[in-house]
């Protein structure tokens, strides 16, 4: 049987996952809905937030923090985070993005978790409330390797610090139906410049393995320099650096592998898919 529990505050949902781990708290419920109708789920707690903190937004300074049970159509509701509409138009269709959350979206298994992966390019934190006490904030990067053992307890939001030029943050996904296909895979990077050159590059990969990534050898071979011709070709060559992608429905692992250079080339060039 399962047990629903509706919770006023984030502590009180947070105390109830901590204390079982195998209850699940329910986002948008785009994912765990599937699997209880669908008869995957049928034993366990659900747990649900009403807390107004858990769908609260500051994006008005140079920190944006999100509440986790922040939707994809608030995202694209809101001005100040325009830099981020590709990424939240790209989940599903309009019924989806009224539902789906961020928080939901960070444990979305590959290939879904588009809007994670441009999270991670902004080098994103989340914050974890793991029982009664208050929250800790951990790199995004940290919480996606730790995030097939689960027991992270509840997520209440994601902060991370605003692009100073919105032109410099990049996001794509490439499906096969348009516009609302599942990912063949996902790019998104933040590539600031500073006297022509770029610093810190932030390059992420969705489908391209079990979680979203960081493209590591792509951000090694972009920083410091001018983004030209000659860094592009470097870039690609870069580009498979510890990409371990699947064979789905949607495409085998050897064509994942073909097409991630050509799409990241394109979106370093700023030509169309
Ligand atoms: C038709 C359809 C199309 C979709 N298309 C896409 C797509 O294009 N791209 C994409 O990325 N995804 C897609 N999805 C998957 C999904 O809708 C999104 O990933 C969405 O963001 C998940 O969020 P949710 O709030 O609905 O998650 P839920 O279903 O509520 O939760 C998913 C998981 O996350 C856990 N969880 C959720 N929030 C928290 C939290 N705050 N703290 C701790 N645990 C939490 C839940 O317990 C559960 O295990 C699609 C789904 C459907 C049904």
């Amino acid at each position: 049987m399962l047990d629903l529990r509706t919770c006023a505050s984030l502590s009180e949902a947070a105390g109830i996952l901590s204390g079982d781990r195998q209850a699940l708290l329910i986002g948008g419920g785009t994912l765990v809905m599937r699997d209880v109708n669908e008869g995957r789920l049928t034993e366990g707690t659900l747990v649900r937030v009403t807390d107004p903190a858990f769908r609260q937004m500051s994006t008005g300074g140079a920190r944006v923090e999100l509440g986790a049970g922040v939707t994809m159509a608030m995202v694209l509701a809101n001005r100040d985070l325009a830099f981020l509409h590709a990424a939240a138009r790209a989940i599903g269709g309009p019924a989806v993005r009224t539902m789906a959350t961020i928080g939901g979206n960070l444990f979305a298994a590959a290939p879904y978790g588009d809007f994670t992966v441009a999270l991670l390019a902004l080098d994103a934190q989340v914050v974890l409330q793991s029982g009664y006490g208050s929250g800790r904030a951990v790199a995004l990067e940290d919480f996606l390797s730790a995030r097939e053992r689960g027991g992270q307890g509840l997520v209440t939001a994601v902060q991370f610090a605003r692009p100073q030029n919105p032109a410099e943050f990049h996001f794509r996904k490439i499906s096969r139906v348009k516009p609302k296909g599942i990912s063949l895979l996902s790019i998104a990077a933040h590539l600031p410049l500073a006297g022509g050159r770029i610093a810190q590059a932030r390059v992420a990969y969705g489908a391209m393995a079990p979680t979203p990534i960081r493209a590591r050898g792509v951000e090694r071979a972009l920083d410091g320099k001018p983004l030209d011709q000659a860094a592009v070709q470097v870039a690609k060559q870069a580009a498979l650096e510890g990409c371990r992608p699947a064979t789905d429905a949607i495409a085998s692992e050897w064509y994942r592998r073909e097409i991630l250079p050509v799409h990241l080339g394109r979106l370093l060039a700023g030509e169309p898919r």
